[in-house]
């Protein structure tokens, strides 16, 4: 379906945006055009010559049209994976000599590229915070080109201030770029707000059944075309199979986020009222930092929280062994519950006096809620720290 004429709520876009109707040979669903190879358009250029590296064939386009749809957005590209997206984005708008200001808490795949491949590729990168907009005029340099932060930041769930940033790299004539992958377009659509690109890591809730690892990007049509043209140069494009399954699972992503959401907050409020919890990191609570920003900025809070026990790293281990929902494991996004230590996985590559430094104690738990019933999720941790 043409998404101009489609209604704008996301639960309808989810299901109808980017559609063909009709479908080839009458389907409703898209089918998989796993062809490599197709017939030659006189005059097409090289990137536009159908080649599933090209990002061009069928089931490609309509994978971009959906994306594009759901972030409301004119232009969209699938890549095999969040780093894919980040780092083609960052290729496609840095030369060597040039300057990134970068949020300092990043997912830690992004902070390790900027900090052990971006010297060597000539690209200086400054990391301020991106909840203090006064520490990003001291960071600008005559070369800086472009910022980048996340819209919601692992493991303490804090909220950048995003008009801020947006009103900023406006003024010094930088492009902006925001990972979504925390939030997702059912809470924020970054671009509504003036980002210049958006990406995901689509691994988590845009397909949200932990089964593909797959990225997006977002933004205008030329934008997206210079991006698309470095991925078709660097290779890192989705398969149409996984694509299949991307646009299968964003069909349910309203339904899941809103379900991980309300999951999320019923856990935190439970948790925070608990006297062996010493602290709940969620932006839907009154006492997140972040509160009345994110709740200007998102239309839900999303469905990761992150807690901290007083009985230290003995309590947090009792804690995860006690537990008969969860599954032990870092990643997140998916239709079931998660728990993990991030000291332990996405922050282990950190000094421990840096991770510290930033609030990511040894102890600390990150919860990425599934769908199962809001019940269970409280009764589980609730019996589970009667045994810590
Ligand atoms: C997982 C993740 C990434 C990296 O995505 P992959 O699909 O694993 O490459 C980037 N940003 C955030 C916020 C993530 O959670």
């Amino acid at each position: 379906m043409d998404h101009r004429s489609t209604p704008s709520r996301i639960e309808t876009l989810a299901v109808h945006g980017g559609e063909r109707r009709p479908g080839p040979d009458g389907s409703v669903v898209f089918p998989i055009y796993q062809g490599t190879v197709y017939t030659y358009d006189d005059g097409a250029s090289y990137h536009d010559i159908k080649y599933i590296r090209l990002n061009t064939t069928p089931s490609q386009k309509y994978l971009h049209d959906k994306i594009a749809a759901l972030e409301g957005a004119e232009a969209a590209v699938a890549t095999s994976s969040g780093m894919a997206a980040v780092t083609t984005a960052l290729h496609a708008l840095l030369k060597a000599g040039d300057h990134l200001i970068a949020g300092d808490t990043l997912y830690g795949g992004t902070h390790t590229f900027l900090t052990e491949h971006a010297p060597a590729l000539g690209w200086q990168v400054t990391f301020v915070d991106p909840g203090k907009p006064e520490t990003f005029k001291p960071a600008l340099r005559p070369n800086t080109k472009a910022m980048l932060v996340e819209s919601i930041t692992n493991p303490l769930m804090r909220v950048a201030r995003h008009k801020d940033v947006v009103a900023f790299a406006k003024q010094a004539g930088l492009t902006t770029i925001i990972d979504n992958t925390f939030a997702s377009p059912v809470n924020f659509r970054p671009l509504a707000l003036g980002y210049d690109l958006a990406f995901h890591s689509a691994t988590k809730y845009l397909n949200g059944h932990s089964d593909l690892v797959a990225g997006c990007l977002v933004g205008s049509k030329a934008l997206i075309e210079r991006v698309r043209e470095t991925l078709n140069h660097y290779g890192g494009t989705l398969d149409p199979h996984a694509g299949f399954l991307l646009a299968r699972g964003m069909k349910t992503l309203a339904l899941r986020v809103r379900a991980q959401g309300t999951n999320a907050l019923a856990l935190a409020k439970s948790l925070s009222a608990h006297p062996k919890v010493a602290g709940v990191n969620y932006p839907g609570l009154e006492t997140h930092p972040d509160q009345k920003h994110a709740r200007e900025l998102f239309s839900g809070f999303g469905g990761m929280l992150s807690i901290q026990l007083k009985g230290g790293v003995p309590a947090a281990e009792k804690l995860v062994a006690s537990l008969r929902i969860p599954t032990y494991a870092p990643s997140l996004g998916g239709v079931e519950t998660l728990i993990v230590r991030p000291s332990l996985t996405s922050h282990a590559g950190m000094k421990r006096e840096e991770r510290l430094a930033c609030g990511i104690t040894d102890d600390l738990l990150r919860i990425s809620c599934g769908i199962e019933a809001q019940e269970d999720l409280v009764e589980d941790f609730r019996q589970a720290l009667d045994k810590v």
